[in-house]
């Protein structure tokens, strides 16, 4: 057949099409959100195949995820069939480059078989050179020096390319020397990390004529998608490899450059002409994905920012609704709501796999997670652990597991040495053989065994504070609040003090989700509810096949579509984060900003934005005002609505549905002139207004310590479960034998009576 009536030109539009069929020189397809990008790159990629004017193995596709690689590869296959035996070179940056390293391991001083350092590795090793250089490694830590490398890295800088200047970053003046030492460390194992995977192929083509020319006859076709997210060593090793047949497509959009803080540079997009003169430039105008309403909320907001190559977008979809700005209360009000709407649409008929929530920041995700636990909503997050799951928590819980029952040396085990305390394996080897020898728990032959010279030296001392600390935290359990003793345990056994000397992007993420913790165990009675409680969220695992709610942050959800969008959190301070804040200037608020036009345009049909008038944030209320991007958003696609101000009915609702014995003291005092102040004043504040909110929320846990409206006896409805009785009542937790699914565990907070 010829290529016009091809199954993968079907519902092509002009350019598109156009994108697909030329495929000699360069292409740049610049486009907006959903204007089939992708799509028409897959056609592309379906063209070649189909005409045979390559094989499978003389294209390279480069897509953003695993994921979108794999998806890819499932489309093609499903155009052209069979004639697809195996893409090799169809992946991210990262797997083709362990690819191609494999093969010319040697020329860079590894063995094929070389391994892939993972990020705990990396940093061990960063670690023992940081002490053999003689140097504090609190002051100067490892991660630190580990994300410099990863920049260097990522800009294409061997060891040789880092100048004094740059070389100041680290130790006064050092960084360059230990960047020199870590990589013939790595080669002296046979090993490399994952910015070595770009960098080393691209020393590799730089300095190997005869390798450049193999590589640069074998790919007739390079293909990239995402482009406006590709880094300095990324956009080098494409320019080598296309250099010659100068087949090169790439389709991107500058408004979803996301990735700076990764060393992506949008600007890549605007070297392109330079690079390529006479390169075709394509534009989709067309989006297929979005109402138009969700298209002028997306441009309303993006257009607001400067230097934008700018591009036309319109839609033939229906109007459709318009999008929806919510405000609430607090954080709990906006994963209650969300959960609501979500179970209407499931009513409706609609399969949760069509049901996104984008969040700015990984900790957001812990209350749907909670909410979604309770009612039975079947979740996953993407490109995340659970909350729970995440290695600081599970940390800080042995923490707490320890103190709570001392016997419990599965979590001893996991702490005693968390952060290092110079209890090593064969430490906690002996401590085991003794437990074992006089059948008691570690904690309990950790304490024996101080009196013994089973220890060296300092592993005795060590141990010896180790022990008393616990015994001195089990005696302020006895006093202290709980999260009070846990907010203390995790300072004074030096576990926070670990992630703050880090001073990176992510060992912050993991102190918001320590505060987290912490903020989640003030809603529980005890130390003991609290931790059960936790097991109870650990067990509830949803099947894999089964459709599911997706939670990720908008960074994982780019190239992705789904049916309804929830973007949650729009508040000051969270969305546009403080980070981008604090740094003032426009470029990092910018890249907020593309992050909302990323989050509005994953959203096919409906995209719900919430912002909330209160959030506790490090452990502390705040009151917040709704995200600058909320004002952004052109009145005439939106449709306002707010439990808030105005929405008195709404509000008034919300307390009595929980009978709250606080309600007219924080009514009174809430919605008063002092909130709208303080609110109106930009502040975030914590103390006298927060005061009327800590009463409220008091008065939630005074809720969990069981509600007065139920009874043992009494038929209830769970939203998992289905119907049962009740069995027994201790404190907020129930008991009840459920028609269908047996005897379970559940809190009475979400169970209906039937
Ligand atoms: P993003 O910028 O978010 O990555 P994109 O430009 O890559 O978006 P695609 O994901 O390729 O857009 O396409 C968006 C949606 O539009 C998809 O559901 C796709 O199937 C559909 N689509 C693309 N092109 C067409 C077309 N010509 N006719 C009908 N639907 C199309
Ligand atoms: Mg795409």
């Amino acid at each position: 057949p010829t290529p016009a009536d091809a199954p993968y030109l079907r519902g092509l539009n002009e350019p598109q099409r156009d994108a697909v069929l030329t495929t000699d020189g360069p292409v740049l397809v610049l486009a907006g959100a959903g204007t089939g990008k992708t799509a028409a790159l897959t056609a592309r990629l379906a063209h070649l195949l189909y005409t045979r004017k390559a094989y499978p193995s003389e294209i390279l596709s480069v897509t953003f995820t695993n994921k979108a690689a794999r998806e890819m590869r499932e489309r093609v296959a499903r155009l052209v069939g069979d004639m697809v035996e195996g893409m090799p070179w169809l992946g991210t940056f990262h797997a083709i480059g362990a690819k191609m390293l494999r093969r010319h391991a040697e020329l860079v001083g590894l063995q094929s078989n070389f391994t892939i350092l993972d990020t705990d590795d990396q940093l061990r090793l960063l670690k023992q050179l940081i002490v053999a250089a003689n140097l504090d490694e609190k002051r100067w830590p490892a991660r630190s020096l580990a994300g410099l490398i990863d920049g260097w890295k990522n800009k294409g800088m061997t060891p040789a390319d880092v100048d004094a200047g740059e070389s100041e970053r680290f130790a006064n003046g050092r960084g360059g020397e230990l960047y020199q030492e870590y990589q013939d460390r790595l080669k002296a194992v046979n090993a490399c990390d994952f910015g070595d995977l770009l960098l080393h192929v691209l020393t590799i083509l730089r300095t190997n004529r005869e390798v450049l020319q193999q590589y640069q006859q074998r790919f007739r076709y390079i293909m990239v998608d995402e482009y406006q997210d590709t880094n300095s060593v990324q956009y080098l090793w494409l320019r080598l490899l296309a250099q010659e047949r100068r087949n090169l497509c790439c389709v991107g959009d500058d408004d979803q450059s996301i990735y700076s803080w990764r060393g992506a540079q949008v600007e890549n997009i605007l070297r392109f002409e330079r690079d390529f003169p006479g390169a075709k430039i394509v534009r989709l105008e067309q989006n297929y994905r979005s109402t138009p309403h969700i298209l002028g909320a997306a441009s309303g907001v993006i257009a607001h920012n400067g230097g934008r190559l700018g591009k036309t977008l319109w839609t033939e979809t229906d109007v459709g609704e318009k999008v929806r700005v919510i405000g609430v209360w607090d954080g709990p009000e906006e994963a209650r709501r969300v959960g609501e709407m979500i179970e209407r649409g499931q009513r409706d008929g609609r399969n949760l796999d069509q049901f996104a929530i984008l969040v700015r920041a990984q900790h957001q995700t812990r209350e749907f997670e909670e909410r979604f636990i309770g009612i039975g909503m079947p979740y996953r997050i993407v490109g995340g652990f659970r909350f729970y799951e995440r290695a600081e928590i599970r940390d800080a819980l042995a923490y707490l597991r320890v103190v709570n029952q001392p016997a419990d040396d599965l979590a001893f085990e996991r702490i005693v040495n968390v952060p290092k305390r110079g209890l090593g394996d064969k430490a906690v080897q002996t401590i085991h053989r003794f437990a074992r020898a006089t059948g008691s728990s570690l904690m309990t032959a950790a304490a024996r065994i101080l009196d013994t010279d089973e220890l060296t030296g300092a592993a005795r001392k060590s141990l010896g504070r180790l022990v008393g600390d616990f015994a001195r935290w089990r005696d302020m359990a006895q006093g202290l609040p709980h999260a009070e003793l846990a907010r203390q345990l995790l300072d004074e056994s030096g576990y926070t003090a670990m992630y703050q000397a880090e001073k990176t992007a992510e060992a912050a993420g993991r102190l918001e989700n320590l505060t987290e913790l912490v903020r989640a165990m003030e809603e529980y009675e005890s130390l003991g509810a609290f931790l059960e409680h936790v097991s109870l969220v650990m067990d509830n695992e949803a099947s894999a096949e089964e459709p599911k709610v997706t939670i990720m942050t908008i960074h994982a959800a780019k190239g992705l579509e789904f049916d309804t969008v929830f973007c949650v959190g729009w508040e000051e301070g969270l969305f546009p984060s403080q980070r981008s804040l604090d740094e003032g200037g426009t470029a990092s608020l910018e890249e907020e900003r593309r992050l909302a036009y990323v989050a509005i345009t994953r959203a096919r049909r409906l995209a719900v934005i919430f912002h909330a008038a209160n959030r506790r944030i490090y452990g502390q209320w705040n009151s917040s005002l709704p995200s600058r991007f909320v004002g952004e958003l052109p009145p005439e696609h939106i449709e306002t609505e707010t439990t808030m101000s105005g929405g008195e009915s709404l509000w008034r609702a919300n307390w009595s549905e929980r009978a709250d014995p606080f309600a007219d003291v924080a009514r009174g005092t809430g919605r008063g002139p002092g909130w709208q102040r303080a609110a109106s004043q930009g502040s975030t504040f914590t103390t006298t207004p927060s005061r009327v909110v800590e009463a409220r929320a008091s008065a939630i846990s005074l809720g969990n310590k069981g509600r007065s409206d139920l009874s043992t006896g009494q038929r209830v409805f769970h939203q998992k479960f289905g119907y049962g009785t009740i069995e027994t009542i201790e404190g907020n937790k129930l008991e009840v034998l459920f028609e269908t699914a047996g005897q379970k565990r559940v809190l009475d907070s979400f169970v209906t009576p039937g």
